[in-house]
């Protein structure tokens, strides 16, 4: 049996799921009359609080639109040097929107409302890039899945609006963040320009993401989506997953995070583990004693078993739980791993 941890990203979609979306009704989005689409839309834009929301058909879209949307060529965003818009989106910030990143610190992906204000450009001194936008990641991804505090967030809201930035949130696991924080999605649609959030990861879908903002940024955000190519026919198809996901997927999510905090009682009880880094929702990194056990032995050995994962650089490993990974492979990667 084949097990991998290595990203939410390699569900497929259930049975019931595949149902869902061979029934669905579909018609040319691209002209807007796709009326499953334009369902899903309205649903996650009513779920936010927000206006409008446009179907994309990957995160990473979603994102760059909002970035293009906030910004013009030439000026500057804030975001923690973590950042996914930074460092998992091929440069995108730069090609697509001509803007820089000024990249900030901070424990688990996440800085300061402090940070964020000392971070901006005097608007006025032309000699220095333009600051525009601040965008915030929630949840991290490569700061181990951490939830953004509510308080800190309505924070740097405050900076946004004294100093007349735009705010983005890749929500691409805001679903997980949610579920852990017992907080509502209005609750983010109220301080945000606009937020990304991907189906395709602990929701299971196959394919999609939205962006939520308000009439006027989703109206741009259509030709700026038509301008990156990811203007869909029969995306209905796609968007009856999404919307199937929302109805029956999310409250699940915290079996991924129980099975995720047990992964990580288990790594920590290990001799040759050095460090498990904390875990809020369904992402853990951890760090081998390579005194003990080197990495590469580690992940080999497990690989040998059909258990796959992922390593992420300067001796850290990551496994992400998801809805593929069943309470049968939660035992047996517990048993091998104690075993190793
Ligand atoms: C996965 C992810 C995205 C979007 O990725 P796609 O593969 O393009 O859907 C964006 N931000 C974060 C933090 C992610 O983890």
């Amino acid at each position: 049996m084949k097990i991998n941890l290595i990203s939410d990203t390699v569900t497929k979609p259930s049975i019931d799921m595949l149902n869902a979306m061979m029934s669905a009704e579909v018609g040319d989005d691209v002209f807007k009359e796709d009326p499953t689409v334009n369902a899903l839309e309205e649903k996650v834009a009513k779920l936010f609080g927000m206006e409008a929301a446009l179907f994309f058909p990957s995160g990473t879209m979603a994102n760059q639109t909002g970035i293009k949307l906030h910004t013009q060529p030439g000026e500057q965003l804030i975001c923690h040097e973590y950042a996914h818009i930074f460092n998992y989106e091929g440069g995108g910030v730069s090609f697509n929107s001509g803007v820089s990143c000024k990249l900030l610190k901070g424990s688990r992906g996440m800085m300061t409302a402090e940070q964020v204000e000392q971070a901006i450009n005097p608007p006025d001194f032309y000699h220095s890039p333009l600051t525009s936008l601040v965008c915030v990641e929630n949840t991290t991804n490569k700061g181990g899945g951490a939830c953004w505090d509510m308080e800190e967030l309505k924070k740097i809201k405050k900076v946004c609006g004294d100093h007349n930035l735009s705010y983005h949130m890749d929500g691409a696991r805001l679903w997980n963040a949610m579920v852990v924080k017992k907080n509502l999605p209005k609750e983010y649609g109220e301080l945000f320009d606009t937020i990304s959030v991907c189906f395709s990861k602990g929701l299971g879908c196959p394919v999609g993401s939205a962006l939520v903002g308000s009439k006027d940024s989703i109206h741009k955000a259509l030709r700026i989506r038509k301008v990156f190519g990811g203007g869909m026919r029969q995306a209905g198809f796609l968007a009856a997953a999404a919307i199937y996901a929302l109805d029956n997927n999310v409250n699940r999510l915290q079996e991924d995070h129980i099975r995720a905090k047990e992964l990580g009682e288990c790594l920590d009880s290990l001799s040759y583990i050095q460090k498990v880094e904390p875990i809020e929702t369904n992402i853990l990194i951890f760090e081998i004693d390579e005194s003990k056990m080197t990495q590469s032995h580690f992940t080999q050995t497990l690989k040998e078993k059909d258990i796959h994962i992922i390593g992420m650089g300067q001796g850290k490993l990551r496994m992400v739980t998801h809805y593929d990974y069943t309470q049968e492979m939660h035992e047996i990667v517990l048993n091998t791993l104690k075993k190793l």
